[in-house]
């Protein structure tokens, strides 16, 4: 039989936001390969082989799993979220550039809920109009760039999702990022702090610029700042789908 490899997302958190084509894919697949934490979100059943690895190593697991597929394997490397965003799939195409034997293998990208859509699902519709997501990670580029792109982002009027806000190793670089929002947006623009959405360790915390400090976020949340029309409608927050004087 044939090989074959699967980039999947797992999506969020909960079970129920699992795509029935990641289902299909973990039931017919002979090896998983991933970060450890989302490799345990994978049920355990006789003949599936578990490869939990570390954060940090993304191109020896993709180039790990390309083998195991070429030698006939049945491979999912599971992301949490989608595997395109900030994840595993664009590791996995770096491991292909690097050993174009693999591009003849049988590999499938299958998307999965992002952790920005799964909490603006739950906030209300803050996504609603035109948004840029950024990872506020330094690991993959400088800090510089991040600091431009948010700026350059904010000032062009997008709101805007943070993946990887704020890590114990670098809680400095968040306070700088919401120091530049506060140089360029009024203080009052919605800042949504979304933590371990759909999980049970749920946290949703919904503030004003002037009033967020740098502790409303970490490693699990993703962050949500609305645009200048962002706003509280009951208990969500909407950004119009409508922007410039256009109706
Ligand atoms: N591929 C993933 C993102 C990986 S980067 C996706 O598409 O969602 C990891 C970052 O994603 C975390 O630091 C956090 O900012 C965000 N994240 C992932 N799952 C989350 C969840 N359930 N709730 C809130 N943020 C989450």
């Amino acid at each position: 039989m044939s090989g074959w490899l699967a980039v999947a997302g797992l999506g969020p958190g909960d079970a129920a936001l699992l795509t029935p084509e990641v289902s299909e894919a973990l039931s017919r697949a002979t090896d998983i390969v991933g970060y450890g934490p989302y490799v345990a979100r994978v049920s355990a059943r006789p003949g599936l082989v578990l490869h939990p690895s570390d954060n940090r190593v993304e191109l020896d697991r993709a180039r790990h799993a390309l083998e195991l597929a070429a030698a006939g394997r049945r491979v999912v490397v599971v992301s949490s979220g989608d595997p395109g965003v900030f994840a595993m799939a664009s590791a996995l195409f770096e491991a292909v550039e690097v050993e174009p034997r693999f591009a003849a293998l049988d590999i499938s990208i299958l998307p999965g809920i992002t952790a920005m859509l799964a909490a603006a699902a739950r906030l209300g519709a803050p996504l609603g109009h035109d948004f840029a997501a950024i990872n506020l990670s330094d690991n993959l580029k400088p800090f510089a760039l991040v600091e431009r792109r948010v700026l350059a982002a904010a000032q062009a009027g997008f709101a805007l999702a943070f993946y990887n806000p704020r890590s114990a190793a670098r809680p400095h670089q968040f306070a700088r990022v919401l120091d530049l929002l506060r140089g360029c947006c009024e203080p009052g623009r919605l800042i949504a702090f979304a933590r371990a959405v759909t999980t049970p360790d749920e946290s949703l915390q919904v503030v004003t610029l002037a009033e967020a400090v740098p502790e409303m976020a970490d490693m699990r949340t993703v962050v949500l700042v609305g645009n200048a029309d962002t706003r509280r409608v009951g208990r969500w927050i909407y950004t119009p789908r409508s922007a410039g004087g256009v109706r």
